[in-house]
């Protein structure tokens, strides 16, 4: 049976970009589940939004059944669509990055996606990131990571990816909003960021992405 491997850490760390790499060396499902609390958090500011401008959460928890999330495979590439329109660049504004913890640390948006998550790792061959995955959705994992950073790396790293989105952004902000989050992240009651116990910590500030690939590949093979 092919390996559940749970990849949690701080925002910036890398997560998504190797696991998609794993996955593809080991055949198996990447699932970025970040992209699903920010996939949420673009329908909340397109459709549940109140008068003073802040969402309206008992608005959005009536609408879940209007959420539709899917992932499609083009170019090797899993691309989030949210009813059917493709949202991909859209989950990567500022402004859902200013918004995705105060949506995710909800109880009724982490039990919304909880069973989607599971179900996808049901039959084994999946690398899911996030933040939650090894002590919460998948306690079970054959293996788990939890990789973590200097913030000024970190900073540098999504800047340049906010960069070659095509997104406007100033290094400044980009590091307040990973602090912000991770300090939500990690206060919130409901699954908060932490590390399981039985997971293997990478501190990847001074690894190369193919180093800390092969760091875990390593684990994985041993
Ligand atoms: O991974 P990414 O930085 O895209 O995640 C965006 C946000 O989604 C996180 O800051 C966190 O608030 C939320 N998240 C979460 N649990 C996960 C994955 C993401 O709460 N498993």
């Amino acid at each position: 049976k092919k390996p559940v491997i749970a990849i949690d850490g701080f925002s910036s760390t890398g997560k998504s970009s190797i696991s998609k790499i794993i996955a593809e060396k080991l055949g198996i499902v990447h699932l970025d589940t970040g992209a699903l609390y920010r996939g949420i958090t673009w329908f909340a500011l397109q459709n549940c939004m109140d008068e003073d401008g802040k969402i309206d959460l008992p608005e959005l928890f009536k609408s879940f059944h209007l959420i539709e999330l899917e992932f499609k495979r083009e170019d090797e590439e899993l691309i989030l669509y949210l009813n059917h329109i493709n949202v991909s660049k859209e989950i990567r504004t500022n402004e859902v990055s200013d918004n995705v913890s105060l949506i995710a640390k909800q109880k009724e948006v982490r039990d919304f996606l909880l069973d989607a998550q599971r179900l996808i790792a049901k039959n084994g061959g999946v690398i899911m990131d996030g933040r939650d995955i090894g002590t919460v959705v998948l306690p079970d994992a054959d293996f788990k990571f939890f990789l973590t950073a200097s913030i000024d790396e970190r900073t540098k790293r999504r800047y340049s990816e906010l960069l070659s989105l095509g997104i406007e952004a100033d290094e400044i902000s980009v590091k307040e909003n990973l602090i912000k989050r991770d300090r939500i992240d990690s206060e919130r009651e409901i699954s908060p960021l932490r590390q399981a116990e039985d997971a293997i910590v990478i501190d990847n500030t001074n690894l190369t992405k193919r180093q800390t690939i092969e760091s875990i590949l390593q684990y994985l093979t041993k």
